[in-house]
């Protein structure tokens, strides 16, 4: 499977595929409270509209930055804490609208697909302690039987193509 047509899926995107579908968040809440930047990509703007039923425009201007570091996307214009994070009921007030980044979080930022390598996200608990299943069984999770990998590549282009 491509993701697109010129990236291929790495042997650490299937890794990472199955560690972000055992993921259990906990909803501790933590990283809406420290991610900056938020990566915010068109389609994000695009649901982001929809749920605030305003235009494109208007929400990329209400809600978005200009990204520090990606010249491509944008960004989320308040975080830490996020500015869609509801304290007291600890949990997201824009959850069915929210960013891609946030869906695929901890290790299926689309910004990772394709690289070499996992990124283990410190400030999530949870993550840190996946890191001891990755290190245990390593091999098996880079390297997938064919059957678990269409599974596994289903499951990313579900991830990956909602709006
Ligand atoms: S949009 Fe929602 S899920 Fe994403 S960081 Fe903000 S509060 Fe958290
Ligand atoms: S830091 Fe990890 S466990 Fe806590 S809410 Fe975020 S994803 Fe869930």
């Amino acid at each position: 499977m491509k993701l697109c047509d010129d990236m291929p899926l790495d042997p650490y995107d299937y890794l990472r595929i199955q560690v972000q579908l055992d993921f259990q968040c906990k909803r501790c809440g933590i990283c809406c409270q420290v991610a900056d930047p938020i990566d915010i990509y068109p389609k994000d703007i695009r649901r982001l509209a929809s749920h605030f039923s305003i235009s494109v425009e208007e929400a990329t201007e209400e809600y978005t930055i200009p990204h520090p570091s990606e010249p491509d996307i944008r960004a989320f214009k308040a975080s830490q804490p996020c500015r869609f994070y509801d304290e007291k009921a600890e949990g997201c007030r824009i959850y069915p609208a929210r960013p891609m980044v946030c869906r695929c979080s901890p290790f299926l930022s689309p910004g990772q697909i394709g690289l070499e390598g996992i990124e283990i996200y410190e400030d999530c608990p949870v993550a840190v302690q996946c890191q001891k299943r990755i290190e245990n069984d390593l091999d098996l999770l880079l390297n997938p039987d064919a059957k678990t990998r269409k599974k596994l590549e289903k499951a990313l282009s579900k991830m990956m193509q909602f709006e």
